[in-house]
């Protein structure tokens, strides 16, 4: 029950998906979440459905992850709502499933400004906050895509390989000040973004992981949550597939 007690964590994307998921657990588990998106009326939906079961604990705010200016707003409402950041996780991304020749400039710039951009405008903004409180605790959530390849989705390989080792490189330069960094590398897993993709196509890849299936929103954030907790405290640069063992083969 009291996994992340008198901890706050800022979740972006948090209005649906995985993000919404790592919002409520982390507040079962005693964490305060201040939930950051660019769909407004989701994210105050999950902050409200929250604050029923656990009073106080989760306010929504306006986050385009692509703007410093509203992440410095987000870590100013974790300090005057909760007094501090201790989590973040750069949860927020969008999908591009197109190749190399076929993606357009404006396609790239899209998915690397939300995707890899807003990684590092996120960790840049929530460090010094985190510093103040003697340590913290960074999420980010790449994909199987970090790590593999595969024909049709350049832009998302290339930003969520970038998150990997912008992940390492802040968990080297961080660790003297106990702020931890790791990356989660989710396979196929059933949320908003998966719905809106060919069904069929999808389920053709989720049936190549051993476990023939797509995971579940809970089972990442479930991972997320013990590297958010104290019981992940000697755990900094790693890399965890959530993937039903896909990249195992
Ligand atoms: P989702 O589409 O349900 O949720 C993503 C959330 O990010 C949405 O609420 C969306 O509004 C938000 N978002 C998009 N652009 C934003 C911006 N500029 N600023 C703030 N928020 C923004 O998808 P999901 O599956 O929950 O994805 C969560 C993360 O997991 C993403 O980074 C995604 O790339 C990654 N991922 C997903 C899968 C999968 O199969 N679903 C697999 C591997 C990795």
């Amino acid at each position: 029950m009291d996994r992340l007690k008198g901890k706050v964590a800022l979740i972006s994307g948090g209005a649906r998906g995985q993000g919404a998921a790592e919002a409520r657990l982390f507040t079962a588990e005693g964490a305060k979440v201040v939930l950051g998106d660019v769909l407004d009326k989701e994210a105050a939906a999950v902050a409200e459905q929250i604050n029923k079961s656990s009073p106080k604990s989760a306010v929504a705010l306006h986050l385009d992850v692509t703007r410093a200016a509203d992440w410095r707003t987000a870590v100013e409402t974790c300090e005057r709502e909760f007094g501090g950041l201790d989590i973040l996780v750069n949860n927020a991304g969008i999908a591009n499933m197109k190749g190399v020749d076929e993606t357009t400039e404006e396609e790239w710039d899209a998915v690397v400004g939300i995707n890899q951009k807003g990684v590092w405008l996120g960790m840049k903004t929530a460090i010094p906050a985190m510093r103040k409180r003697g340590g913290g605790s960074i999420i980010n959530i790449s994909s199987i895509y970090g790590l593999i390849g595969s024909a049709g989705a350049a832009a998302y390989h290339g930003t969520k390989g970038a998150v990997r080792l912008l992940t390492k490189a802040a968990a080297v330069q961080y660790a003297p000040e106990n702020i931890r960094v790791n990356s989660v590398h989710p396979g196929v897993i059933k949320t908003p973004m998966t719905d809106a993709i060919d069904q069929d196509a999808l389920a053709q890849i989720a049936a190549m992981a051993p476990m023939k299936r797509a995971g579940t929103a809970e089972e990442v954030g479930y991972v997320v949550l013990f590297l958010a907790s104290n019981e992940a405290s000697f755990v900094t640069g790693a890399e965890y597939v959530v993937d039903g063992g896909y990249t195992a083969t």
